[in-house]
């Protein structure tokens, strides 16, 4: 197609994925800091560099490790729901974080692999859930064309969806 831009849907799937990243931390309770898109013309960076979510725990929180984890699946997962493949290329980053999360929970290899299926799955049913996607769209549709959000303003785009009375309501709803 003449009007094809590789650029601009590279930027669909990839505002999916840091959307999908952000909106699981938050929902675990973690603080947003910023959700952008790089390597775009706009904010140019090496090619393994895609995005950037940045979350962090409060100092008054206790680290909760399956957030932790639960939201580095979660933007491969955004991701390939809307690509309707697997990026396991792009994907080797947040695998990463996922893994080293995990390990800092769960010592023997055999309940390491319990729990990451687990945690799949968990993140799987979260981002299923119509309000959780809901939140994902509005936020990815906000990236796609102004490719970086701080904290607050990424807040307020998945509140606009998912009240913050029912944060919590909806991360314990999934077993
Ligand atoms: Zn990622």
């Amino acid at each position: 197609m003449d009007d094809y831009q590789p650029e601009l849907a590279d930027r669909r799937w990839r505002a999916y994925h840091e959307a999908g990243h952000a909106a699981v931390a938050w929902l675990g309770g973690k603080r947003l800091i910023h959700v952008a898109l790089l390597g775009t013309a706009a904010e140019p960076a090496s090619t393994d560099e895609l995005g950037m979510t940045s979350a962090i725990w409060l100092p008054s929180q206790a680290v909760n490790v399956d957030v932790d984890v639960m939201s580095a699946m979660a933007g491969i997962l955004a991701e390939s729901r809307v690509t309707g493949a697997q990026n396991w290329q792009g994907a080797g980053a947040c695998l990463r974080v996922g893994f080293r999360a995990l390990n800092r929970k769960a010592s023997n290899p055999s309940s390491r692999h319990a729990r990451w299926r687990q945690l799949w799955k968990r993140a799987q049913l979260l981002l299923g859930k119509e309000l959780v996607w809901a939140g994902v769209i509005r936020l990815a549709s906000r990236l796609e064309t102004e490719l970086r959000l701080d904290g607050a303003d990424s807040v307020q785009t998945l509140e606009g969806v998912i009240a913050e009375a029912d944060r919590e309501r909806i991360w314990n709803s999934v077993p």
